[in-house]
């Protein structure tokens, strides 16, 4: 007897995957869609309290999955290099791992809140069963269609918006400068963890997560981060005048990208 389809959408606590979720209530409610959220337990309090809020609002239930492993298991493994752009081992590890353990051998179509404006693709399993689908792309929805889509279903922007662009763990290497300054500003508790994770290594070597200098070195620089990064926000502000603010954040930090990073995190 053949196993039904089954219909996955994963939510990593980001603005699109949410928006996707709701569209999908939307215009398919009959679905029996899964939701799912890959934990690394190093995520904002943040992104709980937004999961917390998309349950409530839409009425589903988001599985939690986990590796098997912690991410300090798998930093151990690694000998303590912290993971990087050029080593995703986190993402294997802690976010894909975890979801082709939920789907096994089943059939599945996994929905993928990749915009109609943007040019990138999503994480796509290796694994044959797992058939993507991009509704946003298909419906042809854009950063806009979006943010409306989340206000008007009461959830709005995760509250971290105010300061940092994506989800994904709070020591995140595709933080941009101001995000990690601003970690030390309002985490200050998880930036002194992520300070930790560069120095506490029992040879006396030190890592960075972010190129060319320590975190201790990149917050005596706070200063000119901050102003730099007004700058650019005035600027932004002045050319579009009449995008909300968080927009204008993220266009401002999407400029500091050097490496587009993983969907399977930040969507
Ligand atoms: S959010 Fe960043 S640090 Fe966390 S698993 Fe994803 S890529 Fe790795």
């Amino acid at each position: 007897m053949s196993r039904q389809v089954r219909h996955i959408l994963g939510l990593s606590g980001g603005k699109d995957s949410t928006a996707l979720a709701v569209f999908m209530r939307q215009q398919h409610p009959d679905l029996p869609m899964e939701y799912f959220f890959c934990d690394t337990h190093k995520e904002l309090q943040e992104t709980y309290d937004y999961l917390d809020r998309i349950e409530a609002r839409l009425g589903i239930k988001i599985m939690r999955l986990s590796a098997d492993r912690s991410f300090d298991h798998w930093l151990a493994i690694h000998g303590g290099y912290l993971p990087s752009p050029r080593q995703r081992w986190c993402t294997e590890q802690m976010k894909i791992k975890p979801l082709e353990e939920f789907i096994g051998t089943d059939q599945a179509i996994s929905y993928i809140g990749i915009r109609a404006d943007e040019n990138r693709d999503g994480y796509i399993s290796t694994k044959k069963n797992i058939k993507p689908v991009y509704p946003f792309k298909e419906n042809n929805l854009v950063k806009a269609d979006i943010i409306r889509l989340l206000e008007d279903s009461g959830i709005g922007m995760p509250d971290y918006y105010r300061w940092r662009s994506r989800s994904g763990c709070y020591f995140c290497f595709f933080q941009r400068k101001y995000e990690w300054v601003m970690l030390a500003q309002e985490h200050p508790d998880l930036f002194a963890q992520a300070v930790e994770y560069e120095q506490n290594h029992s040879d006396g070597r030190t890592y960075t997560w972010t190129q060319g200098e320590t975190l201790l070195e990149l917050l005596a620089r706070k200063d000119e981060i901050i102003a730099d990064h007004e700058r650019l926000m005035a600027r932004e502000q002045r050319t579009k005048p009449n995008q909300p603010l968080a927009e204008v954040l993220e266009s401002v930090l999407d400029e500091e990208e050097e490496t587009l990073p993983c969907l399977a995190c930040h969507l």
